[in-house]
């Protein structure tokens, strides 16, 4: 830890980034938002075109790697690598593995020997950490831990609008939840995944989204089906929802709950004419954040229904950036910053906007 400079002294917590992808880059620049935090190096593992963003940004770069050829290929390629994993995990506090999943087990015996906390994604399992994230669901659980995982960009989603309707009733009992999760094939810059022209059922059923939704809220009793379609942009959840009798919900209530939630987005798919995750990424790209993110998870107030003690509703989850600012709420736990989530949330959006100038 250091201390920066000004009359009120503020710890700054060095972070670094291990895996500069999809989702590693963005955590690096929600990260470099904050004024708690600062990028100290991000790794590739070879001098690839994702290189150019972290000279253009300024992080140190490290290669993935102690191997010294592959530290030097960089510098073949004209880019100044300051070293290996090793030298980045002796300056910093935290490290956040973006890498791409299955490879946590052999990065977090690295940290644990550098005595360096850790976040991991949701492409590990929650065996690896014995603890995951969500802001809203577990945030004070996960204080001054040495290693978590924020959940997947579904499990994120699910949390959202279901830990404010689990935490509504609780008086009257349990929710339980049947989600079906149509899932986009590819991210956007992928070109070696698919179906290109079919509808891919997930044939492990049920699928582990719901189960994973109960890693940081046990509460809710959820099961899921997925299939994955011809899409590059979005995963759409159809969520029934049966409350316990008693619970006191309307419709209208349940839109006002998530109208008090952080990093929910309601909207009348007919008034607005928002009717598809097309118009809802256009959107996205109107607020104006880097690659055109969209960190809330949208829901169609006219979507959502509720007969008796069941309700429906359908969500849109933008998959490279719904767990970005999650991350950053991770620092400040497992660094024992900020142990209100609402705080913590408040504060990493308000800077993430001001550093996109909107
Ligand atoms: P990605 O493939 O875009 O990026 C992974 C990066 O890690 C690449 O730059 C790769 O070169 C690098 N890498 C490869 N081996 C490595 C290693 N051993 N150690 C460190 N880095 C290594 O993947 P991504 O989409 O950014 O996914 C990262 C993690 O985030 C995964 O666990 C994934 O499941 C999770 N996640 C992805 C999404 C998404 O939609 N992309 C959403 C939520 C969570």
């Amino acid at each position: 830890m250091v201390f920066s400079e000004g009359s009120m002294k503020q710890m700054v917590t060095k972070v670094a980034i291990n895996g500069f992808g999809t989702i590693g880059k963005r955590v690096a620049d929600a990260v470099d938002a904050q004024d708690d935090m600062e990028i100290v190096g991000v790794t590739k593992t070879s001098p690839s075109f994702g290189c150019e963003l972290v000279v253009r940004k300024g992080y140190p770069l490290y290669c993935t790697f102690d191997d010294n050829e592959k530290i030097g290929a960089f510098a073949d390629s004209g880019y100044e690598c300051k070293g290996g994993l090793s030298s980045l995990l002796s300056i910093c506090d935290v490290i956040i593995d973006c890498s791409p999943g299955k490879v946590g087990a052999e990065n977090l015996a690295k940290y644990k020997l550098a005595g360096v906390k850790s976040i991991f994604q949701g492409g590990e399992k929650h065996t690896l950490t014995d603890i995951s994230y969500t802001s809203s669901a577990n945030h004070s659980e996960n204080m001054d831990v040495d290693s978590t995982r924020v959940v997947s960009c579904n499990t994120t989603g699910l949390s959202r609008t279901l830990v404010p309707i689990s935490e509504f009733v609780k008086e009257k009992g349990k929710i339980s939840v049947n989600s079906v999760m149509i899932r986009r094939a590819a991210d956007p810059g992928d070109s070696s995944k698919g179906p290109i022209n079919a509808i891919k059922p997930v044939l492990k059923v049920p699928s582990h989204h719901g189960t994973d939704l109960m890693t940081v809220k046990p509460e809710i009793e959820i099961t899921s089906l997925a299939v994955a379609v011809p899409t590059t942009i979005m995963h759409v959840h159809a969520i029934t929802v049966t409350l316990p009798s008693g619970h006191g919900l309307s419709a209208e209530k349940v839109l006002e709950l998530w109208d008090n939630t952080p990093r929910v987005i309601l909207m009348n798919g007919a008034k607005t004419k928002i009717t598809s995750t097309a118009e809802v990424m256009e959107l996205a790209r109107d607020i104006g954040r880097k690659w055109g993110d969209l960190h809330e998870i949208f829901v169609w107030e006219d979507g959502v229904s509720l007969l008796d003690d069941t309700l429906y509703y359908f969500q849109a989850i933008h998959q490279e950036s719904d767990v970005i600012p999650e991350n950053v709420d991770a620092i400040r736990a497992i660094m024992n910053i900020e142990k209100d989530w609402k705080a913590s949330v408040d504060k990493t959006d308000k800077a993430i906007s001001a550093y996109n100038g909107i």
